[in-house]
């Protein structure tokens, strides 16, 4: 499969470019031009499939002309070696967990098999490639975590000193290949470092970096084989389901984009809903020509999904020919408040038991609203309730339960490196740690 930018349809690239570069010189953005299709007789039997053949048969029909397929098995089996089960919390409604890798959020999946992705692909193998990510939430600690201990690669995650210490901790007690440094400003001025690295020719001559940001799409792709797997499990559990509604929540829109591929290519799937926080970019878009790009970013409870024009829009726009309508189809769109998400969390857990985190009880609420009688309803659970405890124990008044892998890293600042913003003490720094693992 071949990739083309959604600013030029003509020329395109490898998988490995699309990749190492996240985004087109002229700006676009990285499209596969030929999905696979799947007759529907493929997924009469698919209940009887294990995850580990899924995922491979599902990766193998997208990688599979760009990596050898003893490597694409090896690295979706170590990519996704945690379980992705689909929950049924109240009848005809079933969660899709995806929070159970190692950082406990959704981001772990694509930034997993990505940076496995990126080390079978580095072009200047035995060389490592370096990965830089700036973040406050869930993206740094998944690059961090998804790149830990894989052969060939340097992360370096920078975040701005002020963030909390929990979320350091994610990043920086793993050690090893993953740098973690304190930046002494705000997260702009990190992404500024970020930009200026790769602007600056000279090192780019001696030292090949890479940028992993949610336009990647190589992060997309994977989310595409948490939807088969959900499939072939309600199979399993309810062969004579109703019509599958999906909903995901939505930031940038990656997981909705994965979720809208996996129909294309066949998958036996009704509506998706793209669920939003307060910010309500979705519905904005779907309901109008173009996004209102005006708007303030509003912080809410669902944080990871605080966005006002999602990075993936020229996707869903190259995708339906600027055909709202068209998109209307397959996509609708609903939002809810943050009063809304407090009061989900505690009506579900009241009567089902279930424990939704905020930005799961936004998939949940969406689908809810949006259910007909007979329908057969999935939301997206895209992040452990632990990943906020203490929003989530002010909302439910209880104890929430601290899964074994966040546990190690609650706390501490491991080998944190600090640096003033500044380019130039950046880019010595660089040199620096470069120059020593040499
Ligand atoms: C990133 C994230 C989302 C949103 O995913 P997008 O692909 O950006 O739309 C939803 N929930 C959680 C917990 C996330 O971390």
């Amino acid at each position: 499969m071949q990739y083309f930018s959604t600013n030029n349809h003509s020329s395109k690239v490898s998988l490995r470019d699309a990749i190492l570069h996240s985004q087109a010189p002229d700006g676009g953005l990285y499209m596969p031009d030929n999905l696979p299709r799947f007759p529907q007789a493929i997924f009469n039997n698919i209940a009887e499939m294990t995850p580990i053949e899924i995922s491979y048969f599902i990766a193998y029909s997208l990688f599979g002309s760009d990596i050898p397929s003893a490597e694409i098995k090896r690295i979706g089996e170590d990519a996704l070696k945690f379980p992705i089960p689909l929950v049924e919390i109240e009848p005809g409604i079933f969660a899709l967990e995806l929070f159970h890798g190692p950082t406990c959020t959704v981001k772990d999946i694509g930034i997993r098999y990505l940076a496995r992705m990126l080390s079978a692909l580095n072009p200047d193998f035995p060389k490592p490639l370096n990965v830089m990510v700036a973040t406050t939430g869930h993206s740094g600690s998944a690059v961090a975590n998804g790149f830990h201990h894989v052969d060939g690669v340097n992360v370096f995650a920078m975040y701005p000193s002020q963030t909390p210490d929990s979320q350091v901790a994610q990043v920086a007690m793993l050690g090893d290949n993953v740098y973690a440094v304190s930046i002494n400003g705000n997260i702009d001025q990190c992404r500024s470092l970020v930009r200026s690295t790769i602007a600056d020719k000279d090192l780019n001559e001696k030292i090949r970096f890479t940028c992993v940001n949610s336009v990647n799409i190589g992060r997309v792709l994977p989310g595409i084989i948490p939807y088969f797997l959900a499939y072939a499990q309600l199979q399993a559990k309810q062969p004579k389901h109703g019509p599958i509604k999906v909903s995901v929540p939505c930031g940038n829109g990656g997981m909705l984009l994965a979720g809208y591929f996996a129909k294309r290519m066949g998958l036996p799937i009704g509506k998706l809903i793209a669920a939003n926080n307060a910010n309500g970019a979705f519905c904005r878009y779907l309901s109008q020509d173009k996004a209102d790009l005006t708007e303030a970013t509003k912080r809410t409870r669902a944080y990871a999904m605080d966005a006002t024009v999602p990075t993936n829009l020229p996707r869903f726009e190259l995708l339906c020919n600027g055909n709202k309508e068209a998109l209307r189809r397959d996509i609708m769109a609903d939002s809810c408040t943050d009063a809304e998400i407090d009061s989900t969390i505690r009506d579900v857990l009241s009567r089902t038991g279930y424990m939704l985190d905020p930005h799961s009880a936004v998939a949940y609420r969406c689908l809810k609203n949006n259910l007909a009688p007979g329908e057969t309803g999935i939301f997206l659970a895209t992040a452990h309730p632990a990943r906020c405890l203490t929003t989530m124990e002010q909302i439910t008044g209880q104890k929430v339960e601290i899964p074994p892998q966040l546990v190690k890293f609650t706390s501490g600042r491991g080998t944190e490196r600090s640096l003033p913003a500044t380019y130039p003490a950046w880019r010595k720094y660089l040199l620096n740690i470069l120059k020593i693992r040499r």
